[in-house]
């Protein structure tokens, strides 16, 4: 930034600050200073906010969202806010830092979409017993059809804060809704027959794509990437392969891939990348891009016409 540029931030942050207007806590660039707590919530705000938005993410780039933990400095950050956009009952430090700071505007993307009851695994019930997720399945945006509740709550809140932006809002918030129903719409094709309709993958990420689109979900662990299967379960899972001719069973980008690679190994059956999109490991990558590569991948293992 030159001088001059700096000069006239601090003269347009000055009469904010005066006036006690929540962009004064914001980014000094005269954006909306926007906190999302993982990947696609970003996706979201960056999205519908364009130029007008700074969003960050509060789990770094290639870090697996589930167990993050934040700093001091984040906390602090999440406090000056502008806006937070997370999801309540994902991750237990996001929640807690909420509770302990007062940032300018929240949307709880728990509150846009009905999320579903966890679906209990009774082999493998009490290895993921400490797990953060209460009692529902946290991962709703791996269904894009649930997406577009959360791009409108965005959109209504950052036109609250700030209302010279509305058209942008949305124009954007149409734009993003439109690519969500558009993928829908190539999943429910895409996915309409298949000679199998069950599909192995590492964590449990998948039962709301799998309740949207009629497929069967099994997941070596639960709801939780770093829950380890139990011996039970993984016999559970080898009998389900073996019994509907599974060809494939998936992994993921930001958890190691051992368990699935082994049991793959053993049971003789290949190994594809599910991504859960809960993080992004290319920085070329996005929402769509990736929702786009798992349609690819399920249509391949389910032998899809
Ligand atoms: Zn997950």
């Amino acid at each position: 930034m030159s001088i001059a540029r700096r000069h006239l931030a601090v003269l347009v942050a000055l009469p904010l600050a005066l006036t006690g207007c929540a962009s004064a806590s914001g980014a000094d660039d005269g954006t909306v200073d926007v906190m999302a707590s993982f990947y696609p919530l970003q996706f979201v705000a960056e999205q519908v906010g364009g130029d007008r938005v700074s969003v960050r993410s509060l789990t770094p780039p290639g870090a697996e969202p589930h167990d993050v933990e934040l700093s001091p400095a984040q906390v602090s950050r999440i406090d000056g806010a502008d806006l937070v956009v997370y999801l309540s009952g994902f991750q237990a430090a996001v929640d807690e830092a909420l509770a302990q700071t007062s940032p300018a505007h929240v949307v709880d993307a728990a509150t846009d979409t009905t999320l579903r009851p966890e679906e209990h695994k009774d082999e493998s019930a009490d290895e993921h017993e400490d797990h953060d997720h209460g009692d529902v399945d946290p991962h709703f945006w791996l269904d894009p059809s649930r997406m577009p509740e959360v791009v409108e709550d965005v959109a209504a809140t950052l036109t609250e804060i700030d209302p010279e932006g509305a058209d942008t809002f949305a124009a954007n918030a149409a734009a993003l809704t439109e690519q969500f129903e558009n993928l829908d719409a190539t999943y429910a094709t895409g996915l309409e027959q298949c000679d199998s309709r069950t599909f192995v993958t590492s964590h449990e990420a998948f039962g709301y794509l799998a309740d949207r689109y009629g497929l069967h979900q099994v997941g070596i662990s639960g709801l939780d990437p770093e829950a380890e299967p139990s011996p039970a379960r993984l016999a559970a899972v080898e009998k389900i392969v073996r019994d509907e001719g599974v060809t494939t069973i998936f992994f993921e980008t930001l958890v190691s891939p051992k368990v699935a690679e082994t049991l793959a190994a053993d049971l003789g059956v290949d190994t594809a990348v599910l991504d859960p999109i809960e993080g992004l490991a290319d920085p070329d990558a996005d929402y769509v891009t990736i929702a786009r590569d798992n349609l690819d991948a399920l249509r391949m293992a389910l032998s899809c016409s």
